[in-house]
C-alpha cells in the first residue's frame, strides 16, 4: 500500500466521520428541545470502522435516565440512516464528565433562547432546569439530603445520605 492510498483513507474516514457528526445535530436531548447533543458538548467521540459499523460514545447529563434512552435511540435511528452504515454502538461513559463548560457557543446561545442565562450556568453544575426537589430520606422523612454520588451504582440511580439519620439511600432518577 502507496503513502498516497493511506492518506486518502484517513481523509475519506475523517470525512466519513464529520458526516456523521453533522447527522448529530439533529439529535436533542428531550428535556432541551432547542439544542442538539453536539452543541450540549454530549457527545464524546464518533468513530466508524471500514465495515461501516459506527460507534458513538456519548456523556450523559444530568437528564434521567429515561432522557438517555431516548437519546439513545434517537442516536442510533439517525446515524442508521446515514449511507454506509452497517451498525451503530452507542455507548455511555462517565469519563470525561459532563460539565456545563462543554456546552458550545451556539448552545449557550440556544440556551438563552430557551430561557437559561449562560451566567447561571456555574462551572461544572448541573442546569438550574435539571436541580431536583429536595429528596425526602425513607427512613426519617427529612428532607435534609445529599447526593453522595451523582451517577450512583448505575448510571440511572443515585446515592444520598441523610444529613439527620446518616443513612443512606439509593434512588432511582426520575425525569
Ligand atoms: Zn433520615
Amino acid at each position: 500500500m502507496s503513502d498516497m492510498t493511506t492518506e486518502t483513507s484517513q481523509q475519506d474516514k475523517q470525512e466519513r466521520r464529520d458526516s456523521l457528526w453533522r447527522a448529530l445535530q439533529d439529535v436533542v436531548d428531550p428535556e432541551i428541545p432547542a439544542v442538539s447533543v453536539v452543541e450540549m458538548g454530549m457527545v464524546n467521540r464518533v468513530d466508524v470502522d471500514d465495515d461501516g459499523r459506527v460507534m458513538v460514545e456519548i456523556l450523559p447529563t444530568f437528564s434521567g435516565c429515561p432522557a438517555l434512552d431516548v437519546i439513545g435511540q434517537h442516536v442510533r435511528e439517525r446515524i442508521a440512516r446515514e449511507p454506509g452504515v452497517a451498525s451503530v454502538d452507542v455507548r455511555f461513559v462517565f469519563d470525561p464528565i459532563w460539565s456545563t463548560d462543554r456546552i458550545t457557543a451556539e448552545g449557550k446561545e440556544k440556551l438563552k433562547g430557551f430561557g437559561i442565562a449562560p451566567a447561571t450556568l456555574a462551572r461544572g453544575k448541573p442546569l438550574p432546569m435539571l436541580q431536583r426537589e429536595p429528596v425526602a430520606c425513607p427512613f426519617c422523612g427529612s428532607t435534609r439530603t445529599a447526593m453522595d454520588n451523582l451517577f450512583g451504582p448505575t448510571p440511572c440511580r443515585s446515592l444520598y445520605r441523610c444529613l439527620d439519620c446518616r443513612n443512606p439511600f439509593e434512588r432511582f432518577k426520575a425525569l
